[in-house]
């Protein structure tokens, strides 16, 4: 289909999240419109669009609206209906294709596409019914039963230590689709961010190392901290993954490091949270990189010029002895090194994304420290209404 698309066109992005908003940014200072899809009136990227289209991502009436005025089209989460995806395809550019869509959205056919591929995964098991369950061999447990579809942030997850506990989280998910998967003593999580454009050209940011708390990313830190060895085959895993769905577009992996061996653990067909630290230490961001795919327009090798780590905001320091607060944000006194990104979510809940801060700087544990004092002080020393 027709390439290199020119500023001022409109291009659609499905989806109205942080991601989405970053997006619209992103585009928009490159002289593109942005029409957003997103059901919810008052979301983040679809204040900030040329044209909010406020309907479900299966409304024909809006995705026709989409055919007539965009040009082409990207998704900001990988719950977009791949039928809508299909949908779009017959008459726009749509990046990424609903086919790599279609895979990644649901762990079993992720987790075959990775086995069938040859790359390193932990043990897991498909469980579609009562049947299946008694195919899991005891040396599973510990484990993590994961809803095949429509989980994200751990939601749709259940630690399950044996074979009742996982009947009960089986039934607790209405017995639909499943993966079970071996809980792995993790000593290390890294992702890659990747754009591939039509052309099969690939450029990555550096390795992310990233810390989770309650299966919600909680800090990257960039470059990871881990032997050169595995981030070089966690960036060979990720540009392979990227050719073999034939994707364009971002994309991002996540990896487990346990045993010193890297093991696959998803694809999200976005940009990722762990790569929000471009937006404020590299040249380009995952962002940027994200409009050049989608309007075939040359890419750019995207250069880390500072060290950095990411703090992810959640809704729960926005509560105080269970009042709505303030986090103290007088603390960011506009230094370039020390950035705050608020998403304009306009209600604050536990465990919502509501923004995060980059310490970007040369030394590593200066930005450690800085980030860790940060946090500290943000979440204890919460002042304002
Ligand atoms: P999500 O779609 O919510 O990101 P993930 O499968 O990536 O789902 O799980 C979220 C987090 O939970 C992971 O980043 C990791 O910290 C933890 N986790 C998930 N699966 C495993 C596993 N098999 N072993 C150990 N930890 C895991
Ligand atoms: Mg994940």
């Amino acid at each position: 289909m027709a390439d290199n698309i020119k500023p001022p066109s409109m291009l659609g992005i499905l989806g109205g999240g942080q991601l989405g908003r970053f997006f619209v940014v992103s585009a928009q200072n490159m002289g593109y419109q942005v029409t957003v899809l997103d059901p919810d009136k008052d979301s983040p990227a679809g204040r900030l669009a040329d044209v909010h289209l406020c309907s479900d991502y299966d409304d024909i009436s809006a995705l026709n609206s989409m055919k007539k005025t965009c040009v082409a089209v990207t998704t900001e989460f990988e719950n977009i209906p791949a039928t809508t995806l299909e949908f779009l395809e017959t008459d726009l550019i749509v990046r990424p294709s609903s086919k790599a869509v279609s895979i990644v959205q649901n762990r079993i056919y992720e987790k075959n596409f990775f086995k069938d591929n040859h790359f390193s995964v932990g043990p897991f098991v498909v469980i579609t019914d009562r049947n299946s369950l008694d195919l899991v061999k005891n040396d599973m447990y510990p484990a993590i039963l994961k809803i095949a579809q429509f989980g994200y942030d751990g939601k749709g997850q259940t630690h399950v230590a044996n074979q009742k506990e996982l009947e009960n989280a089986f039934d607790g998910f209405d017995r639909k689709p499943c993966i079970l998967e071996k809980k792995l003593s993790l000593e290390a999580e890294l992702s890659v961010v990747l754009a591939r454009s039509y052309d099969g050209k690939k450029v990555n940011f550096p390795v992310i190392e990233n810390q989770h708390i309650s299966g919600i990313l909680d800090m990257s830190i960039v470059p990871a901290r881990v032997a050169s060895s595995l981030c070089n085959k966690a960036i060979d895993y990720a540009e392979q993954i990227a050719s073999k769905l034939n994707y364009i577009g971002v994309i991002a992996v996540e990896f487990f490091i346990a045993n010193k061996k890297i093991y696959v653990n998803e694809v999200a067909p976005r940009p990722h949270n762990s790569g929000h630290h471009s937006l404020d230490s590299c040249d380009f961001n995952q962002f940027d990189q994200q409009v050049l795919t989608l309007t075939g327009t040359s890419l750019n090798n995207p250069k880390l010029l500072r060290n950095a780590v990411m703090v992810n905001l959640l809704g729960d320091i926005w509560f105080r002895d269970g009042k709505l607060s303030l986090p103290n944000f007088d603390i960011f006194e506009g230094s370039a090194n020390e950035v705050l990104h608020l998403y304009g979510k306009s209600e604050a809940r536990p465990g919502r994304k509501m923004g995060h801060f980059t310490v970007t700087g040369n030394e590593m544990e200066t930005n450690l420290m800085r980030a860790n004092q940060i946090k500290t002080l943000l979440s204890k020393n919460k002042s304002k209404e």
